[in-house]
């Protein structure tokens, strides 16, 4: 897929993916294919951030 229009993380590059998640259009630095989500979806997406869900682990 591609998609018009700069990365809305960085807004320097061209937009490669549109995150299913949140719309977020993202640059290939931005766009986590594996999880197929923007940069910022990805992160909230894996564990071991920091956040303060330090002992819940839902699965
Ligand atoms: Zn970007
Ligand atoms: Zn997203």
């Amino acid at each position: 897929m591609s998609v018009s229009g700069l990365c809305q993380i960085c807004e320097s590059r061209p937009a490669q993916e549109r995150c299913p998640n949140c719309g977020t259009l993202a640059c290939e630095q931005h766009y986590e294919e594996g999880l197929g989500l923007c940069a910022d979806c990805a992160a909230q997406a894996q564990p071991g951030r920091e956040t303060d869900e330090t002992d819940t682990y839902q699965f």
